[in-house]
């Protein structure tokens, strides 16, 4: 029933308009429950987010099932703390700020994270990045032991790449069918063709598409101006059905990505980044739609939210 109320109200707000930053949803309590696959609270967005503000804007948007990761880690915990168990902590291999370019020469990260899995605090790895020319090189260490220790806790890893093609994460798929992969951002540039390819290389990689909105990634769209999925993407979805899902991904403005000196107000538009979700997935047959939306993510991080 929440979803076809959502879609008329979608079809009635449907002018292209989205809630203004920082305001209220005025649609929360109408809205169909979704699960947030991809989420950080990290060091610069606790400058300006509090934990409990960012449970508020969670339940605002009906987010019913939030995966985070944070830099410090243990950040994350403070909202799984606050929330509960619909709150799913990844352990991000980034000890403090700055890692995200040296993670994987980080000689602690291995025993830190054997200890955050091993508290029972965590439940996955992730989000790490892997850009090609720049590395981890597949036989780094670090990334080969955060690989196996996913399949010794056996949690799932969310990893982010940056490359050109998706031939650069298909050794990796390969090599471990033991790991469970989730893909951010469906590859970030790379169009539904490549990220196919790759679903069918390897069964043990599935997709979300957090940032895929006309804001972050605006040279590789999944979506027409209209807020419609394109046909190559649906084409995907309806191949591969359990194995899509969809996050907000939190962070903003784009150019200030990391800055030190300014705090990321992302939590403020998480709204908004939902929105553009709903949108496409209200489209779609219910069917179709819920699991996208939820049930997917109940299923891979066994998990049936709050
Ligand atoms: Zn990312």
């Amino acid at each position: 029933m929440f979803g076809r109320i959502t879609s008329v109200l979608v079809l009635l707000l449907g002018d292209g308009s989205w809630p203004a930053v920082g305001e209220p949803n005025v649609w929360s309590s109408e809205l169909s429950p979704i699960a947030d696959v991809h989420l950080h609270y990290s060091w610069d967005q606790q400058e300006v987010t509090t934990p409990k503000e960012a449970i508020q804007r969670l339940e605002d948007n009906n987010v019913v099932l939030a995966v985070v990761s944070s830099t410090p880690p243990e950040l994350a915990l403070e909202l799984r703390e606050l929330a509960g168990d619909w709150v799913i902590p990844l352990f991000r291999p980034y000890l403090e700020p700055g890692r995200r370019h040296s993670w994987f020469n980080d000689t602690r990260v291995l025993e830190a994270a054997r200890n955050a899995l091993a508290s029972g605090k965590y439940q996955g790895i992730g989000e790490f990045h892997m850009i090609a020319g720049h590395g981890p090189s597949l036989k780094n260490p670090v990334l080969q032991g955060l690989i196996e220790l996913a399949i010794e806790f056996d949690v799932p890893l969310l990893i982010h790449t940056e490359t050109s093609s998706h031939r650069y994460f298909l050794p990796l798929c390969k090599r471990y069918p033991r790991a469970r992969f989730l893909w951010a951002h469906a590859g970030g540039l790379l169009d539904a063709g490549q990220v196919g390819a790759l679903m069918d290389a390897c069964a043990n990689v599935w997709i979300e598409l957090s940032a895929r909105d006309p804001w972050r990634y605006i040279h590789s769209p999944i979506a027409d101006t209209e807020g419609r999925l394109l046909p190559a993407w649906l084409a995907l979805i309806r191949r591969y059905p359990d194995r899509f899902m969809v996050g907000s991904d939190p962070v903003w403005p784009v150019e200030n990505l990391h800055a030190w000196d300014e705090p990321d107000t992302g939590w403020e538009r998480l709204g908004e980044y939902l929105q553009f979700h709903r949108r496409w997935l209200n489209a779609l047959p219910e069917p179709l739609t819920e699991r996208l939306r939820l049930r997917n993510a109940q299923r891979f991080f066994r998990n049936d939210g709050r």
